[in-house]
């Protein structure tokens, strides 16, 4: 029987450990894809770490996957072997329950959660419901495209999402896998692009990334900065410190959002501040098949690219380290 390598968590907190296993069929409505890249997420660490009661082990972790369509089930009509595809966070949907039917399919009751309810990218070969496929441009490669299946579709979608117009004051808070993401697009889509992250090392990076303005949370009051240019239409929160996202929310201008992507788990806000200037706070799920397609295809026409360190499969528990160490620039991809 074929067999494959896939790096697995045996157990919750267990180590992550390099096996070989029998290479899957996909069953009916699923195809089996050959990854070629797959990106390390810090919420891999929902697997790594045994956060979800329900999940079962072992499990293949990795929900930035970029592939090639290696074999199709039974009733999969749109796609075919040989197609370049990515995997993201959202495991595909069912297309009947009340959500899907509203159009709502991130929502879908079935939660499905690549790597987490069912195994993800930390290998050679997987399985994914066709739902959850997103096609790929010819023009990104598995390495570039990785990273853009999770960070990127969920900065990008954000974005476009959050009632922001051309030349509106975005701010982009944190300027790590998502946030030099999230520069990138806001200055793209043609916002009036500010970057706040700690420490003035970061101005030139923040420059480069395409921001017109950079505030240094350390030296600056970021709330006060943002203030002065007038406040900003949206803050797009990528850092995980509710403390830090607390410290930015006096930035918002009237009828401003706070739209939050860091997963902190708690934040203080300001209910006064909040109801004097309609401004409000929001979350944003990453988003579906179809959405990570735009993202790829807007990332590939303008040049959005995410700075990579890559490591090969062999070596997935020395490289998610370094994505728990937090010092990776910026994001940490396996390449199979
Ligand atoms: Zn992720
Ligand atoms: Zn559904």
């Amino acid at each position: 029987m074929a067999t494959m390598r896939v790096v697995q968590v045996p157990r919750p907190k267990g180590p992550l450990e390099i096996v070989e296993r029998p290479i899957p069929e996909p069953g009916p409505g699923e195809v089996r894809i050959r990854v070629q890249a797959c990106g390390i997420c810090h919420s891999d660490s929902i697997v790594k770490d045994g956060l979800f009661p329900n999940t079962q082990y072992p499990r293949v972790p990795g929900h930035e996957v970029a592939g090639v369509i290696d074999a199709v089930g039974a009733g999969v009509a749109q796609f075919s072997a040989g197609q370049r595809v990515g995997v993201g966070w959202h495991g595909g949907y069912c297309g009947v329950c009340d959500f899907c039917r509203r159009g709502d399919f991130f929502a879908c009751v079935t939660g499905q959660v690549t790597g987490i309810t069912r195994d993800g990218g930390y290998a050679d070969y997987m399985i994914a419901p066709a739902s959850a496929v997103a096609h790929m441009p010819e023009d990104l490669s598995p390495v570039e495209a990785a990273p853009l299946m999770c960070a990127g579709i969920t900065t990008f979608n954000a974005l476009r999402n959050s009632g922001a117009q051309p030349s509106d004051l975005v701010a982009v808070h944190g300027l790590g896998g998502l946030g030099h993401l999230g520069v990138q697009y806001a200055a793209k889509m043609g916002f009036y692009t500010v970057a706040i992250a700690r420490g003035q090392d970061k101005a030139p990076l923040a420059k480069q990334l395409g921001a017109s303005v950079y505030i240094d949370s350390q030296a600056q009051d970021p709330a006060a900065e943002l203030m002065k240019l007038g406040g900003a239409k949206v803050i797009l929160a990528t850092v995980t410190s509710g403390e830090a996202m607390s410290a930015v929310q006096g930035g918002l201008a009237v009828k401003g959002t706070l739209l939050v992507i860091g997963a902190a788990p708690s934040m203080q806000v300001s209910p006064l501040f909040l109801l004097s200037g309609s401004r409000s706070i929001k979350g944003w799920y990453s988003g579906t098949s179809i959405d990570s397609e735009d993202t790829l295809a807007f990332s590939a026409r303008t040049g959005v690219r995410s700075m990579n360190e890559v490591y090969p499969l062999a070596r997935a528990a020395e490289a998610y380290e370094r994505m728990t160490s937090g010092k990776a620039r910026f994001r940490v991809v396996l390449e199979m």
